[in-house]
């Protein structure tokens, strides 16, 4: 079977090339291991928060914001609700180099920022309880993306497309000789002009069949849900969040049509590799405690823990993204290492691993996630 481009993982960032390399005319096959969206990878728990006055770097504002545009072109689309405006709060002690970075983003690009002292923070979300050496930035266009409807709604519009999308069908082997791409699953072989390479954490294991040995580190992250006063958290008063703190850097949501408030910690979490059996959400020391005590410390209302689950990050060593061709093949774009911030992004990635297909280039700078830079 011979394809114009195969893609490797359907996930975040492979089903919206797969969209948009179908819309482009290209004959797209995607393979999956699983059925996505599936909760086996990185895009499973409901919700991720998109925020544009990045803290990680103003490098990442113009890809941000073509993301944040390419989601409302998706919307329209399929007339689907994905993102939800609830604005996203950062919190961090004044003096933090996050803190620094979100405001001069936001003036960089003139994004609309409220920065607000501790008691300013209290005053408007009466639920907080911060030292009054930390500030709040509030970002009120930013918000929340519903990750599995995302997926969902790329893969509609890729199958609409024409693409062929396999699941249940794991990559074996990959070979790339005089430009031709061979691609084996079980029992099946495969053959296209070019190939995307976006397996999230088995992304390591791919790009080592390419001669590629790129740092990629997996790792188990929990999560969790916590019963919360309706009235003060629900999601049209609350806003999504994001907290740099002595103890750690915390993330959350605010309750979702009564799901409880949602919370993960960004910082840490247990090296693993994809393919082994990883102890569920409550099965390791700790897994509830250090988000009891987040909150028991900011948001202390909260109540009591309703269920958890575990999730994967792909680190890379500077927690910058992978977005790159092949240093030896120009037929071979590879997206990985998103380490744990990538999802609001998979649009805008999804975009540019087909500019690199189609012609070798992306129009919004990439080159911060340059292979060249390990
Ligand atoms: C708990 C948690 C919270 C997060 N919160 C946020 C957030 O708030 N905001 C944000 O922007 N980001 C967030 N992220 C990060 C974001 O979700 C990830 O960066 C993103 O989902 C990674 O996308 P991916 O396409 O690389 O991986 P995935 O979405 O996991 O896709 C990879 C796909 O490749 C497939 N695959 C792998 N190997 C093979 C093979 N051999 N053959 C065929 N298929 C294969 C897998 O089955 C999978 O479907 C969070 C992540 C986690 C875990």
């Amino acid at each position: 079977m011979n394809y114009d481009v195969i893609i490797v993982g359907a996930g975040s960032m492979g089903m919206a090339a797969g969209y948009f390399l179908s819309k482009s005319g290209k004959k797209t096959l995607l393979l999956d291991s699983f059925n996505p969206p599936h909760t086996k990878g990185s895009h499973h728990g409901e919700t991720r928060i998109i925020r544009h006055a990045y803290a990680e770097g103003e490098e990442y504002v113009p890809f941000v914001l073509r993301a944040q545009q390419l989601w409302n072109e998706l919307e329209q689309a399929t007339g689907k609700q994905l993102f939800l405006k609830t604005g996203v709060l950062s919190i961090g002690q004044s003096d933090s180099e996050s803190i620094h970075n979100i405001i001069s983003s936001a003036k960089r690009y003139s994004l609309s920022l409220d920065v607000l002292d501790a008691n300013e923070v209290q005053k408007r979300w009466p639920g907080i309880t911060i030292p009054s050496d930390f500030m709040g930035c509030f970002e009120p266009a930013s918000g929340v993306l519903k990750c599995e409807a995302c997926i969902e709604a790329y893969q509609e519009l890729a199958e609409s497309n024409g693409a062929t999308i396999l699941t249940n069908s794991r990559v074996k082997k990959i070979s790339i000789q005089d430009e031709r791409v061979t691609i084996q699953t079980d029992g099946q072989t495969y053959y296209a002009n070019s190939l995307v390479v976006a397996a999230g954490a088995w992304s390591g294991d791919l790009l080592s069949m390419l001669d590629l040995d790129i740092p990629l580190t997996p790792v188990r992250k929990t999560f969790a849900w916590f019963e919360a006063d309706e009235e003060s958290y629900n999601q049209h008063k609350f806003p999504a969040f994001d907290f740099m703190t002595p103890q750690g850097v915390y993330y959350g949501f605010p309750s979702m049509d009564g799901s409880g408030i949602k919370v993960g910690r960004h910082d840490g979490g247990l090296p693993i590799h994809p393919d082994e059996s990883i102890p569920g959400f409550g099965e390791l020391a700790g897994d509830a405690e250090e988000l009891t005590q987040f909150l028991n410390h900011y948001i202390p209302d909260v109540e009591h823990l309703k269920y958890g689950k575990t999730c994967m990050y792909t680190l890379t060593p500077d927690e910058d993204f992978v977005i790159d061709l092949h240093p030896k093949y120009s037929n071979v774009a590879i997206a990985a290492g998103f380490s744990g911030h990538g999802f609001k992004f998979s649009s805008a990635v999804g975009q540019a691993l087909s500019n690199l297909i189609v012609s070798g280039k992306n129009d919004v700078d990439i080159s911060a996630f340059s292979i060249s830079r390990f």
